[in-house]
């Protein structure tokens, strides 16, 4: 526990920052807001993608990982401010939309009784101890209330932990980061009847798409946990996430 005082230090110390020091705009540097008024309009006319091949089944982003979303994003990894928090949430929500919208187009609306569950993939263990934050998280809890405040029946479920430590995916190639991800996620041990018992279809959520290796590692470590132990479980909608890399 004598890791966790700094780390959580500068982060309390960074959002204290944020509401107190103006900043300059994550994407252009004009002075005054962590994201300015231009940069926020283009942001919010981001529309999503959709990507079928990385993942193993439907997998919508916010936009690409490039421009204004792109630096907004690494700027909110990278500790710039809360108040990205929120405009990211929206490219989210848009994402999940677009997704259960495509969705009911194809089963019907009723073909499902709960609510879509939304399994965000959690801050890994070495995240948590260097930043003291579930970044995603905090995005993830807005975007619910926005898709709710849309008349979309979505909830948070945790139905994901670490389940060992993992490199950081930064630098590496697509074997090196499926390797490394392989094993890493669980279903934690105390829900999982709970997850089983569910009827409700599931999304999962991560922050950035790049070979979709954490993703895949999110749908074996919930298929281990069916029931049925098939390895892709009919309730998986698909994945939503904040962007995706391009071409690859
Ligand atoms: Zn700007």
């Amino acid at each position: 526990m004598s890791r966790l005082p700094i780390p959580f230090s500068r982060q309390v110390a960074a959002d204290l920052l944020d509401v107190v020091a103006p900043r300059d705009c994550v994407s252009c540097a004009a002075p005054g807001r962590t994201l300015c008024a231009q940069c926020l309009a283009v942001l919010r006319s981001s529309g999503p993608v959709l990507d079928h091949r990385r993942v193993g089944c439907a997998a919508v982003a916010g936009g690409w990982l490039e421009g204004v979303l792109g630096a907004t994003v690494r700027g909110y990894k990278a500790g710039a401010g809360r108040g990205l928090a929120r405009p990211l949430s929206q490219v989210l929500a848009a994402a999940v939309e677009h997704l259960v919208r495509g969705e009911k187009s194809i089963t019907g609306a009723t073909a499902h009784s709960g609510a879509y569950r939304l399994v965000a993939i959690p801050p890994s263990l070495r995240a948590r101890w260097t930043r003291g934050d579930d970044v995603l998280g905090r995005v993830v809890d807005l975007a619910v209330a926005a898709l709710r405040r849309r008349g979309i029946p979505v909830e948070r479920a945790r139905w994901l932990e670490p389940a060992r430590l993992v490199r950081d995916q930064r630098g590496l190639g697509a074997r090196s980061r499926r390797l490394n991800v392989e094993g890493s996620l669980r279903v934690p041990p105390g829900i999982r009847s709970c997850a089983r018992r569910s009827l409700g279809p599931v999304i999962i959520v991560d922050d950035v798409l790049t070979t979709g290796a954490t993703l895949r590692e999110a749908i074996r470590a919930l298929a281990e946990a069916d029931p049925e132990g098939s390895d892709t479980p009919g309730r998986i909608v698909g994945a939503a996430v904040i962007a995706a890399t391009r071409g690859l």
